[in-house]
Protein backbone atom coordinates (compact mmCIF):
# COMPACT_ATOMS: atom_id res chain seq x y z
CA UNK A 1 0.00 0.00 0.00
CA UNK A 2 1.18 3.48 -0.77
CA UNK A 3 2.01 6.17 1.83
CA UNK A 4 -0.24 8.85 2.43
CA UNK A 5 0.30 12.42 3.32
CA UNK A 6 -0.86 14.88 6.23
CA UNK A 7 -1.38 17.92 5.40
CA UNK A 8 -2.25 19.43 8.45
CA UNK A 9 0.44 21.28 9.59
CA UNK A 10 3.68 22.08 8.28
CA UNK A 11 5.98 18.74 8.93
CA UNK A 12 3.63 17.85 5.41
CA UNK A 13 4.64 14.00 7.32
CA UNK A 14 4.58 10.92 4.77
CA UNK A 15 2.95 8.15 6.37
CA UNK A 16 3.09 4.75 5.46
CA UNK A 17 0.46 1.86 6.53
CA UNK A 18 0.54 1.97 10.00
CA UNK A 19 2.60 5.11 10.98
CA UNK A 20 1.66 7.42 12.76
CA UNK A 21 2.99 11.21 12.09
CA UNK A 22 5.21 13.62 14.33
CA UNK A 23 2.57 14.79 16.56
CA UNK A 24 1.72 11.13 17.61
CA UNK A 25 -2.02 12.19 16.21
CA UNK A 26 -2.53 11.39 13.22
CA UNK A 27 -2.59 7.64 11.61
CA UNK A 28 -2.43 5.92 8.46
CA UNK A 29 -4.69 3.26 8.53
CA UNK A 30 -6.15 0.89 5.99
CA UNK A 31 -5.71 3.24 3.78
CA UNK A 32 -6.79 6.17 5.32
CA UNK A 33 -5.81 9.03 7.62
CA UNK A 34 -7.39 9.00 11.18
CA UNK A 35 -7.02 11.56 13.88
CA UNK A 36 -6.08 9.67 17.33
CA UNK A 37 -8.71 10.27 20.34
CA UNK A 38 -11.02 12.05 17.36
CA UNK A 39 -13.85 13.19 19.58
CA UNK A 40 -12.20 12.57 23.07
CA UNK A 41 -12.78 16.14 24.86
CA UNK A 42 -9.52 16.69 27.38
CA UNK A 43 -9.93 19.68 28.58
CA UNK A 44 -13.28 21.98 28.53
CA UNK A 45 -15.28 25.27 29.97
CA UNK A 46 -15.83 28.84 30.25
CA UNK A 47 -13.27 31.58 30.13
CA UNK A 48 -13.22 35.32 29.56
CA UNK A 49 -11.97 36.22 25.90
CA UNK A 50 -9.13 38.09 27.20
CA UNK A 51 -7.96 34.59 28.64
CA UNK A 52 -6.67 33.58 25.52
CA UNK A 53 -5.45 36.00 25.05
CA UNK A 54 -7.67 37.99 23.04
CA UNK A 55 -7.91 42.06 24.14
CA UNK A 56 -9.28 42.99 20.41
CA UNK A 57 -12.22 40.01 19.99
CA UNK A 58 -15.38 40.89 21.77
CA UNK A 59 -13.32 42.21 25.17
CA UNK A 60 -15.73 41.92 27.96
CA UNK A 61 -17.41 38.13 26.39
CA UNK A 62 -16.97 34.89 27.49
CA UNK A 63 -15.99 31.82 25.47
CA UNK A 64 -16.62 28.05 25.45
CA UNK A 65 -13.30 26.38 24.95
CA UNK A 66 -11.82 22.94 24.97
CA UNK A 67 -9.28 20.44 23.69
CA UNK A 68 -8.66 17.43 22.16
CA UNK A 69 -5.51 15.92 22.70
CA UNK A 70 -1.78 16.62 21.13
CA UNK A 71 0.75 18.62 19.83
CA UNK A 72 3.09 19.25 16.56
CA UNK A 73 5.64 20.53 18.86
CA UNK A 74 7.51 19.52 21.87
CA UNK A 75 8.52 22.76 23.85
CA UNK A 76 10.21 21.80 26.59
CA UNK A 77 8.75 24.76 28.28
CA UNK A 78 4.75 23.62 27.61
CA UNK A 79 2.67 25.07 30.02
CA UNK A 80 -0.07 22.32 28.83
CA UNK A 81 2.13 19.16 28.32
CA UNK A 82 -0.38 17.11 30.08
CA UNK A 83 -2.51 17.45 27.31
CA UNK A 84 -0.43 17.66 24.39
CA UNK A 85 2.75 16.01 24.66
CA UNK A 86 2.97 12.10 23.68
CA UNK A 87 4.80 11.38 26.78
CA UNK A 88 1.98 12.35 29.39
CA UNK A 89 -0.28 9.20 30.71
CA UNK A 90 -2.57 10.68 29.26
CA UNK A 91 -2.35 9.81 25.84
CA UNK A 92 -5.32 8.14 24.00
CA UNK A 93 -4.50 4.91 25.13
CA UNK A 94 -0.87 5.09 26.61
CA UNK A 95 -0.66 3.32 29.95
CA UNK A 96 -4.01 1.68 29.69
CA UNK A 97 -5.80 5.22 29.96
CA UNK A 98 -8.93 4.77 27.69
CA UNK A 99 -9.41 8.52 27.08
CA UNK A 100 -12.50 10.12 28.25
CA UNK A 101 -16.09 9.76 26.70
CA UNK A 102 -16.17 10.95 23.26
CA UNK A 103 -17.71 14.14 22.62
CA UNK A 104 -19.83 15.06 19.27
CA UNK A 105 -19.35 18.62 17.67
CA UNK A 106 -23.31 18.77 17.65
CA UNK A 107 -22.92 18.46 21.57
CA UNK A 108 -20.22 20.82 22.48
CA UNK A 109 -22.08 23.23 20.46
CA UNK A 110 -25.15 22.46 22.24
CA UNK A 111 -22.91 23.61 25.59
CA UNK A 112 -21.64 26.46 24.59
CA UNK A 113 -25.32 27.83 23.52
CA UNK A 114 -25.97 26.78 27.35
CA UNK A 115 -23.05 28.67 28.41
CA UNK A 116 -24.09 31.95 26.84
CA UNK A 117 -20.91 32.36 24.88
CA UNK A 118 -20.71 33.90 21.68
CA UNK A 119 -17.47 32.17 20.74
CA UNK A 120 -16.38 29.15 20.76
CA UNK A 121 -12.25 29.10 21.20
CA UNK A 122 -9.92 25.45 19.99
CA UNK A 123 -7.74 25.55 22.71
CA UNK A 124 -5.54 24.52 25.44
CA UNK A 125 -3.36 21.90 22.75
CA UNK A 126 -2.75 22.34 19.45
CA UNK A 127 -5.98 22.37 17.18
CA UNK A 128 -3.67 21.86 14.10
CA UNK A 129 -3.44 18.45 14.93
CA UNK A 130 -7.11 17.59 15.69
CA UNK A 131 -7.92 20.59 12.86
CA UNK A 132 -10.70 17.69 10.95
CA UNK A 133 -13.00 18.19 14.43
CA UNK A 134 -12.63 21.66 14.30
CA UNK A 135 -13.57 22.47 11.31
CA UNK A 136 -16.78 20.21 11.93
CA UNK A 137 -17.37 22.03 14.98
CA UNK A 138 -16.49 25.36 13.41
CA UNK A 139 -19.17 24.38 10.65
CA UNK A 140 -21.86 24.25 13.12
CA UNK A 141 -20.57 27.14 15.28
CA UNK A 142 -21.35 29.38 12.02
CA UNK A 143 -24.66 27.86 11.13
CA UNK A 144 -26.17 28.78 14.41
CA UNK A 145 -24.51 32.44 13.40
CA UNK A 146 -21.76 32.01 16.53
CA UNK A 147 -17.81 33.14 15.96
CA UNK A 148 -14.81 31.18 16.22
CA UNK A 149 -11.16 31.72 17.82
CA UNK A 150 -8.42 29.66 17.20
CA UNK A 151 -5.47 29.59 19.58
CA UNK A 152 -2.47 28.14 17.63
CA UNK A 153 0.80 27.57 17.27
CA UNK A 154 0.38 28.80 13.45
CA UNK A 155 2.72 26.14 11.99
CA UNK A 156 0.09 25.84 9.15
CA UNK A 157 0.77 24.19 5.67
CA UNK A 158 -0.08 26.12 2.99
CA UNK A 159 -3.69 24.30 2.45
CA UNK A 160 -4.70 23.83 5.96
CA UNK A 161 -4.60 27.40 6.23
CA UNK A 162 -6.39 28.18 3.59
CA UNK A 163 -9.33 25.88 4.82
CA UNK A 164 -9.12 27.33 8.22
CA UNK A 165 -9.06 30.60 7.63
CA UNK A 166 -12.80 31.50 5.82
CA UNK A 167 -13.85 29.75 9.21
CA UNK A 168 -11.85 31.54 12.25
CA UNK A 169 -13.18 34.50 12.71
CA UNK A 170 -9.95 35.34 15.18
CA UNK A 171 -6.47 33.87 16.04
CA UNK A 172 -4.49 34.09 18.57
CA UNK A 173 -1.23 32.71 17.14
CA UNK A 174 1.85 32.23 19.06
CA UNK A 175 5.21 33.39 17.82
CA UNK A 176 7.86 31.89 20.23
CA UNK A 177 11.43 33.14 19.47
CA UNK A 178 13.72 33.14 16.77
CA UNK A 179 14.28 30.21 14.26
CA UNK A 180 17.33 28.90 16.51
CA UNK A 181 14.91 29.00 19.48
CA UNK A 182 12.22 27.06 17.53
CA UNK A 183 15.10 24.45 16.34
CA UNK A 184 16.33 24.25 20.21
CA UNK A 185 13.17 24.40 22.47
CA UNK A 186 10.25 23.16 20.14
CA UNK A 187 10.83 21.19 17.50
CA UNK A 188 9.77 23.53 14.56
CA UNK A 189 10.73 26.65 12.69
CA UNK A 190 9.72 30.31 12.36
CA UNK A 191 9.22 30.65 9.20
CA UNK A 192 5.78 28.62 8.62
CA UNK A 193 4.73 30.70 11.43
CA UNK A 194 5.73 34.40 10.00
CA UNK A 195 4.20 32.98 6.83
CA UNK A 196 0.46 32.47 8.68
CA UNK A 197 1.07 35.63 10.79
CA UNK A 198 1.53 37.19 7.70
CA UNK A 199 -1.63 35.54 5.30
CA UNK A 200 -4.05 36.19 8.22
CA UNK A 201 -2.64 39.64 9.30
CA UNK A 202 -3.52 40.95 5.75
CA UNK A 203 -7.08 39.10 5.91
CA UNK A 204 -9.53 41.91 6.36
CA UNK A 205 -11.92 39.56 8.06
CA UNK A 206 -10.09 38.06 10.59
CA UNK A 207 -9.05 39.13 13.78
CA UNK A 208 -5.11 38.59 14.63
CA UNK A 209 -3.21 38.46 17.88
CA UNK A 210 0.12 37.04 18.83
CA UNK A 211 1.63 35.78 21.89
CA UNK A 212 5.03 35.36 22.76
CA UNK A 213 6.52 33.81 26.16
CA UNK A 214 9.82 35.56 27.30
CA UNK A 215 12.01 33.52 28.96
CA UNK A 216 14.95 35.40 30.81
CA UNK A 217 17.97 34.51 29.69
CA UNK A 218 17.35 32.88 26.72
CA UNK A 219 15.16 35.47 24.97
CA UNK A 220 17.34 38.73 24.82
CA UNK A 221 16.38 42.27 23.73
CA UNK A 222 17.82 41.78 20.34
CA UNK A 223 15.84 39.08 19.68
CA UNK A 224 12.64 40.62 20.82
CA UNK A 225 13.82 43.74 18.44
CA UNK A 226 14.19 41.46 15.48
CA UNK A 227 10.63 39.79 16.36
CA UNK A 228 9.12 43.00 16.73
CA UNK A 229 10.11 44.02 13.39
CA UNK A 230 9.32 41.07 11.86
CA UNK A 231 5.65 41.03 12.92
CA UNK A 232 5.35 45.22 12.57
CA UNK A 233 6.23 44.46 8.56
CA UNK A 234 3.68 41.60 8.52
CA UNK A 235 1.16 43.89 9.73
CA UNK A 236 0.67 42.71 13.46
CA UNK A 237 -1.42 45.22 15.51
CA UNK A 238 -1.48 43.38 18.42
CA UNK A 239 1.62 41.74 20.76
CA UNK A 240 1.35 39.88 23.99
CA UNK A 241 4.60 39.41 26.28
CA UNK A 242 4.19 37.15 28.60
CA UNK A 243 6.58 35.95 31.53
CA UNK A 244 7.73 32.34 31.66
CA UNK A 245 6.97 30.26 34.86
CA UNK A 246 9.41 26.60 35.02
CA UNK A 247 7.41 23.82 33.32
CA UNK A 248 7.96 20.73 32.07
CA UNK A 249 11.38 20.08 31.59
CA UNK A 250 12.43 23.18 32.28
CA UNK A 251 11.84 23.91 35.91
CA UNK A 252 15.39 24.37 36.25
CA UNK A 253 14.88 28.39 35.60
CA UNK A 254 13.51 30.80 37.32
CA UNK A 255 10.26 32.95 36.81
CA UNK A 256 11.19 36.06 34.11
CA UNK A 257 11.10 38.51 36.24
CA UNK A 258 8.39 41.85 35.63
CA UNK A 259 11.82 44.20 35.29
CA UNK A 260 13.03 42.16 32.18
CA UNK A 261 9.36 41.77 31.29
CA UNK A 262 8.70 45.96 30.92
CA UNK A 263 12.03 46.74 29.24
CA UNK A 264 11.21 44.02 26.69
CA UNK A 265 7.71 45.79 26.59
CA UNK A 266 9.03 49.00 25.70
CA UNK A 267 11.43 47.91 22.91
CA UNK A 268 7.97 46.05 21.13
CA UNK A 269 6.48 49.22 21.33
CA UNK A 270 9.25 51.11 20.18
CA UNK A 271 9.54 48.91 16.91
CA UNK A 272 5.78 50.26 16.71
CA UNK A 273 3.19 47.32 16.95
CA UNK A 274 0.44 49.62 18.34
CA UNK A 275 -1.02 47.78 20.97
CA UNK A 276 1.63 46.43 23.42
CA UNK A 277 0.14 44.14 26.43
CA UNK A 278 2.11 42.52 29.21
CA UNK A 279 0.84 38.77 30.16
CA UNK A 280 1.19 36.89 33.48
CA UNK A 281 2.26 40.11 35.32
CA UNK A 282 1.81 42.50 37.83
CA UNK A 283 2.40 45.48 35.28
CA UNK A 284 -1.10 46.51 35.12
CA UNK A 285 -0.16 49.83 33.20
CA UNK A 286 0.51 47.76 30.24
CA UNK A 287 -3.01 46.10 30.38
CA UNK A 288 -5.24 48.69 29.27
CA UNK A 289 -6.20 49.74 25.35
CA UNK A 290 -5.08 53.13 24.37
CA UNK A 291 -5.70 54.84 21.06
CA UNK A 292 -2.96 55.31 18.70
CA UNK A 293 -3.86 58.32 17.65
CA UNK A 294 -5.18 60.72 20.44
CA UNK A 295 -3.45 58.25 23.52
CA UNK A 296 -7.02 58.22 25.53
CA UNK A 297 -7.85 55.17 27.32
CA UNK A 298 -11.01 53.39 25.83
CA UNK A 299 -10.14 49.90 28.45
CA UNK A 300 -8.76 50.33 31.66
CA UNK A 301 -8.07 46.85 32.22
CA UNK A 302 -8.48 43.47 30.90
CA UNK A 303 -8.52 41.74 33.97
CA UNK A 304 -12.40 42.38 35.06
CA UNK A 305 -14.44 41.37 32.25
CA UNK A 306 -17.62 43.38 33.13
CA UNK A 307 -15.92 46.85 32.78
CA UNK A 308 -14.38 45.76 29.91
CA UNK A 309 -17.75 45.29 27.99
CA UNK A 310 -18.88 48.64 29.46
CA UNK A 311 -16.30 50.73 28.30
CA UNK A 312 -16.20 49.03 24.87
CA UNK A 313 -19.42 49.69 24.15
CA UNK A 314 -19.31 54.11 25.55
CA UNK A 315 -14.71 54.26 24.27
CA UNK A 316 -15.01 52.19 21.35
CA UNK A 317 -18.68 52.52 19.92
CA UNK A 318 -18.66 51.25 16.01
CA UNK A 319 -15.24 50.08 16.55
CA UNK A 320 -13.80 53.84 16.47
CA UNK A 321 -12.27 56.32 19.18
CA UNK A 322 -14.84 57.88 20.78
CA UNK A 323 -12.57 60.78 21.68
CA UNK A 324 -10.84 61.47 18.17
CA UNK A 325 -12.48 58.72 15.67
CA UNK A 326 -9.38 56.93 15.13
CA UNK A 327 -10.47 53.01 14.10
CA UNK A 328 -9.44 50.96 16.60
CA UNK A 329 -8.48 47.37 15.35
CA UNK A 330 -10.31 44.68 16.44
CA UNK A 331 -14.15 42.95 16.63
CA UNK A 332 -16.36 45.47 19.55
CA UNK A 333 -19.37 44.48 18.33
S1 LIG B 1 -0.53 16.99 11.99
FE1 LIG B 1 1.50 17.61 11.29
S2 LIG B 1 2.92 16.38 12.51
FE2 LIG B 1 0.91 15.40 12.68
S3 LIG B 1 0.93 13.87 11.06
FE3 LIG B 1 -0.04 15.71 10.23
S4 LIG B 1 1.63 16.80 9.21
FE4 LIG B 1 2.60 15.27 10.60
Amino acid sequence: MSSLQCDFCWHQCMLAEGKTGICGMRKHTDDALVTLGFGEVVASGVDPIEKKPMYHFLPGRKTFSFALFGCNYTCRFCQNHRISQTDSPFWPGKNGHEGPVPVTPQELVGMMEQSGSPIMSYTYSEPLVWQDYMLQTAHLVRDKGKLNCMVTNGSFSPSALQRVLGLIDAFNIDVKGDDRFYRDYCGGALLPVLDAVETIAANRDTILEVTTMLIEGIHTEKMVKAMARQLADRGVQVWHLSRFFPQYRMTALPPTSEGFLEEMLLVAEAVGIPHVYAGNSALYAWEKTVCPACHKTLIHSHSYAGEAFNETQQNIPGGVCASCGQRIYGRFS
